[in-house]
């Protein structure tokens, strides 16, 4: 198949491109390297079923001509990492509403199947947990960024899901919970690769809050298996899906354990949302997926633990 992947020398989009260029498939990677790096994918090129394409999801006659040239489309571009959230929040209000509006119209256009990458930040507020696909967001103002974020990303999918219900066009919605491996950076927030990085330094490890709010982190590769199985399935289209780890632990456990792999010097410190973000802050105090639904359809089981998916990050940043 040609694939096309936007946001595809991302973080999780180049995984996805070595992916799916090892099962025999030609992938096309349009990507602006705002957030995405071409060292991700560096080693796809020259490849002959590869191609990279420097350029934005906002510009419409370029998604039009690669739209028009794939089979199927897995749009991952967006403005991901709370950190770039609430420091660039027009941009990434703009990119993630009309960007996907103008994917979604051209996959309307030439009618291609597409798979579209959401987030757990969809559910907010929502401390019960396991969450299920069909269970209440509960958000605070969309005045406050993080929430506007969410928003932005239900609009997405609400735009994907319509898509399908008045004009039959095939999407697939998966809500990605927290995420970790080899080539993502800390920069844009994302606490795995922030603590691995102070630990080998042995700076302070920054623990934002009490610490004792909880997250489950999935390694990619076992993200990406799944993203190719959904994609693969003819029952997953017009669905949403989340996908994510079961292995809850707190941020301040999280840290111990990496001081530990790492065999580390480095302290705790704590530091208030306000600092860390902006006045007013609100953090997800627990996020844990409910994975029924994609098990059932595709079979879904996490094959690298906590303690290996931070080990893989630690190997990455040692080299
Ligand atoms: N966090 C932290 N220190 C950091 C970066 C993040 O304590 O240097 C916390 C953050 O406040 C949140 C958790 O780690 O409670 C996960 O943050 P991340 O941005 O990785 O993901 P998300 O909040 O979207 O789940």
């Amino acid at each position: 198949m040609k694939v096309l992947i936007t946001g595809g020398a991302g973080f999780i989009g180049s995984h996805l491109s070595d992916e799916l260029i090892a099962g025999g498939n030609e992938v096309v990677v349009l990507d602006n390297l705002s957030t995405g790096r071409f060292e991700n994918i560096a080693h796809l090129d020259g490849n002959k079923s590869f191609q990279f394409v420097e350029g934005s999801i906002m510009n419409e006659m370029l998604v039009d001509k690669l739209v028009e040239r794939c089979d199927v489309v897995y749009h991952l571009a967006a403005a991901v990492g709370v950190d770039l959230v609430v420091k660039k929040p027009l941009e990434s209000l703009i990119t993630n509403i009309k960007g996907s509006e103008i994917v979604l119209d051209m996959v309307h256009r030439y009618h291609k199947k597409i798979l579209i990458t959401s987030t757990s930040e969809i559910y907010g507020k929502n401390t019960n947990g396991p969450l299920k696909e069909d269970d209440d967001r509960i958000l605070g103002s969309p005045l406050k960024v993080r929430w506007g974020y969410s928003t932005a990303k239900a609009v997405d999918e609400m735009l994907a899901y319509i898509y399908w219900k008045e004009k039959k066009v095939p999407t697939i919605i998966v809500r990605l919970f927290n995420t970790v491996g080899p080539r993502q950076t800390g920069a844009y927030g994302m606490v795995i690769p922030r603590f691995v990085n102070q630990a080998l330094k042995n700076e302070d490890i920054t623990v934002y809050g009490t610490g004792k709010q909880s997250r489950c982190f999935l390694h990619v590769k076992d993200v990406i298996k799944t993203l190719v199985k959904l994609m693969n399935s003819k029952d997953a289209v017009g669905q949403v899906f989340n996908i994510g780890s079961q292995e809850e632990i707190s941020i301040e456990n999280l840290a111990k354990k990496v001081i530990e792999i790492t065999k580390s010097k480095s302290k705790l410190v704590y530091i208030s949302y306000e600092k860390a973000y902006e006045e007013g802050f609100e953090d997800m105090q627990r996020r844990v997926p409910d994975t029924t639904k994609v098990n059932s359809l595709v079979g879904f089981k996490p094959t690298i633990d906590l303690e290996g998916t931070i080990k893989s990050v630690v190997e990455y940043y040692k080299k």
